[in-house]
């Protein structure tokens, strides 16, 4: 699924966030940027040890929760990898949605900042982090569609969904939020 957002590109499409050929894209990480399972795992283990090496070395101090940092992508064929931070889903009450708006803002925003014309993020926080997945597909497009109609920018936005259920809550969030208001 695909549309326009004058004149940029927001894209869904089901599969391997690790295979895309964009100039970034985005990790789920955790706030010590220590490795983890999930498409964190993924990165690493297909981008190579010089990732973490440049993580640990820039970012000593991790990433907050709701922000995200950037570094190199190894043996990626993308050019950059954006480490960003969302909450652990802790019932909705502990700013959970903001933090998860915030953590997709800023990676767009380091994406614009270093000249990326395409960027693919996964669903942040909806695996270990158990953030439920409809609430997390319309944060993350809400938060995209805002971002490309305020910036005109990057060309391309690509959410990378792992599984059928993931696309699937990603489309109907996508359709919800571009129908015509009546
Ligand atoms: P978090 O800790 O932020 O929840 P996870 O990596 O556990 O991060 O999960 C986030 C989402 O990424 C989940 O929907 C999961 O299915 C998905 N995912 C896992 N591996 C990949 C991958 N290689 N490419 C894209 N998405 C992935």
């Amino acid at each position: 699924m695909r549309i326009d957002i004058q004149g940029q590109t927001l894209e869904l499409v089901q599969g391997d966030i690790t295979e895309q050929q964009v100039d970034a894209i985005v990790n789920a990480a955790n706030s010590r940027l220590a490795g983890g399972g999930g498409v964190d795992g993924a990165i690493h283990r297909r981008g190579g040890p010089a990732i973490m090496e440049e993580t640990r070395r820039r970012y000593p101090d991790g990433c907050p929760t709701g922000s995200a940092v950037i570094s190199g992508a190894g043996n990626l064929p993308a050019k950059y990898v954006i480490h960003a931070v969302g909450p652990v889903w802790s019932g909705g009450h502990r700013g959970e949605d903001e933090l998860l708006a915030s953590a997709y803002r800023r990676s767009l925003e380091l994406a614009v900042e270093h000249g990326c014309r395409s960027v693919a993020l996964p669903a942040l926080s909806t695996g270990a982090y158990r953030f439920p997945l409809d609430r997390a597909a319309r944060i993350a497009l809400r938060t995209t569609i805002e971002f490309l109609k305020q910036h005109r920018a990057p060309s391309l936005v690509r959410f990378v969904l792992f599984d059928e259920a993931a696309y699937g809550a990603f489309s109907a969030a996508l359709e919800e939020l571009t129908s015509p208001q009546t």
